[in-house]
């Protein structure tokens, strides 16, 4: 019989199967010899006390039919297939955009017998990643091509985390790392408590899910950017691709991501319904891995071999005001990215290989601001807010996407930098006052969250840190509105999904949706 342990505790010290096996076996009154682990469900870091670090595990454990204890323990139930549903429709459904969201639609169509086209304005992952280093080396942004757009979405050069503030243990959620694991992600995803990729790993795994869409009979389109939408008394027949082309369909999945703001403006135009929704924008603040590795692990585990770099949450919320001041988005060992999309407008996000090796550890340090912040009812008034921050950031910046940097405590002393410390931002940091590129409340939460961690978390706020700006796309400031049917609440065929429709945040959240929005549609 197979039976569910929860609840091990590990020391760190001694991670390993035979340990697994002994403080298994001594629960269920076993030696070890009688039992095998034949799964991991779940391994999360415990590090709570900074006198012993633990792992805290649940395993599933195979054993004698006969073993008398049996009912004291959960019956392991594997997971049942789906019944395989059948979908209906007239045309080959249509994907517009291939991120996370993009991907794991045309996935489940695929696994569904259907042959999706889909339509990508950016370029496969492997000429994109040139792009990408071009843009580094000669400071020229191609706005089709670059860390927002192209095969594989804006994840592509991240750090790969794969777990959200929300949704995160749902059955769809494990498909989708099941998925990440069959194109080339480590087994391991499945079951430790905060997994991650990074850039090398996921460019591999989008590559890997390219060839497979193009097997099963997918066609992508790259080079194509939805221009337009062909709607017919409140039904969309079909797109138009770079002003030249139509193609028609029963099924159109629009999977844009937050950054899409010529489509999404596009759409509204048309008159597909939307409304505007809440984002953060703040910093991205650097410290040497060393710093944070020290301030997490203490003296004792510091440089602990299997610890990797160490990752940090911190929050702090603003109850008058109904403001949260959060990190978001930490890339442990990672480097700060010019994730810049538009011309003359620089935002910063941060990225990490598998390895999670570099000197220095970011996150984005951001301020929740409400809609009424953008100072105007439009459903697209945050991308002008958003982009206000930007430009600013472009300007502080001189012009030449180098950063607009400042020391913490020069921010904290009210000074400008006059020489900024070192950081991994590949296309250099000037000294600037942050106070230029921001909206007064989102300086004036910053200082009370640094002035509340300061007596809690001394190294974090020291003069390690520096603050790198802006970090302006969280998540997309505007919802498509769509029904519980995926669908456009008054554009029928239309299927608004992903970051972009203004409902998930992330990767993980954005390819789940996907494949909600596909099943929806099957019978
Ligand atoms: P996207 O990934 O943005 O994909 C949208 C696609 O649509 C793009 O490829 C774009 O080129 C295409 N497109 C847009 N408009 C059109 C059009 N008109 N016609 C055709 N194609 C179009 N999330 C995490 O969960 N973990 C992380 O560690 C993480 N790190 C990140 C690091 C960076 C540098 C960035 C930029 C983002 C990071 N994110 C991370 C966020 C994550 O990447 C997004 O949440 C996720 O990619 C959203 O998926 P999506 O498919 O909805 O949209």
């Amino acid at each position: 019989m197979e039976l569910v342990i929860n609840n091990i505790q590990i020391p760190v010290e001694k991670d390993g199967m035979d340990e697994y096996l002994r403080l298994a076996g001594q629960r269920m009154g076993l030696a070890p010899e009688e039992i095998t682990v034949t799964k991991i469900l779940s391994k999360a870091l415990d590090l709570r006390s900074q006198e012993q670090f633990y792992y805290k595990m649940s395993l599933v454990v195979s054993t004698d039919d006969k073993y008398p204890n049996g009912q004291k323990f959960s019956p392991y139930i594997h997971a049942e297939t789906a019944e395989k549903k059948t979908a209906q429709m007239e045309e080959r459904p249509i994907i517009v955009g291939f991120g996370p969201a993009g991907m794991f639609a045309a996935l489940e169509l695929i696994s569904h017998g259907l042959k999706p086209l889909i339509f990508e304005r950016g370029k496969k992952i492997e000429e994109r990643s040139v792009d990408v280093e071009r843009f580094i080396k000669e400071r020229k942004l191609n706005p089709e091509s670059n860390i927002q757009f192209g095969e594989g979405g804006a994840g592509s050069y991240s750090d790969g985390k794969l777990f959200s503030r929300r949704n995160n243990n749902t059955s769809t959620v494990n498909r989708v790392l099941k998925t990440f694991v069959k194109f080339g992600a480590p087994p391991e995803i499945e079951y430790i408590s905060k997994p991650h990729l990074g850039t090398d790993v996921l460019c591999e795994i989008v590559r890997n899910i390219r060839l497979h869409v193009l097997e099963r009979g997918g066609d992508i389109y790259y080079g194509s950017r939805m221009t337009d939408i062909l709607i017919t008394g409140g039904r969309a027949r079909g797109i138009v691709i770079n002003g030249e082309q139509e193609f028609l369909s029963s099924h159109i999945f629009i999977a844009l991501g937050h950054s899409a703001r010529d489509t999404v403006e596009m759409m509204h135009t048309r008159g597909v319904a939307m409304e505007q929704r809440q984002i953060s924008v703040g910093v991205r603040i650097e410290h040497p891995v060393q710093t944070i590795n020290l301030m997490r692990y203490g003296k004792k585990y510091n440089g602990f071999p299997g610890l990797g770099a160490a990752t940090y949450s911190l929050n702090h919320t603003n109850r008058k005001i109904r403001r949260g001041v959060y990190t978001f988005c930490m890339c442990p060992g990672g480097e700060v990215v010019n994730a810049s999309s538009s011309e003359e407008m620089l935002v910063l996000n941060g990225m990490s290989y598998s390895d999670r090796a570099s000197n220095f550890s970011n996150g984005a340090l951001v301020v929740s601001c409400h809609p009424s912040d953008y100072k105007s009812d439009s459903p697209l008034a945050g991308f002008s807010f958003q982009k206000d921050i930007e430009q600013k950031a472009f300007q502080a910046g001189g012009g030449n996407w180098s950063v607009p940097a400042q020391n913490l405590m020069d921010f904290l002393g009210e000074k400008g930098s006059t020489g900024v410390q070192e950081n991994s931002y590949k296309m250099g940091a000037v000294p600037a006052d942050m106070r230029e590129l921001f909206p007064e409340f989102v300086i004036s939460e910053l200082l009370v969250a640094f002035h509340k961690w300061r007596g809690e978390i001394p190294l974090f706020i020291s003069h390690h840190a520096i603050l790198l700006g802006a970090e302006t796309r969280t998540s997309s400031p505007v919802r498509i509105c769509r029904n519980e049917q995926f669908e456009s609440v008054n554009t029928k065929n239309l299927y608004p999904i992903g970051e972009g429709a203004g409902y998930t945040g992330g990767i993980t959240s954005s390819a789940a949706d996907a494949i909600k929005a596909v099943e929806a549609q099957l019978l």
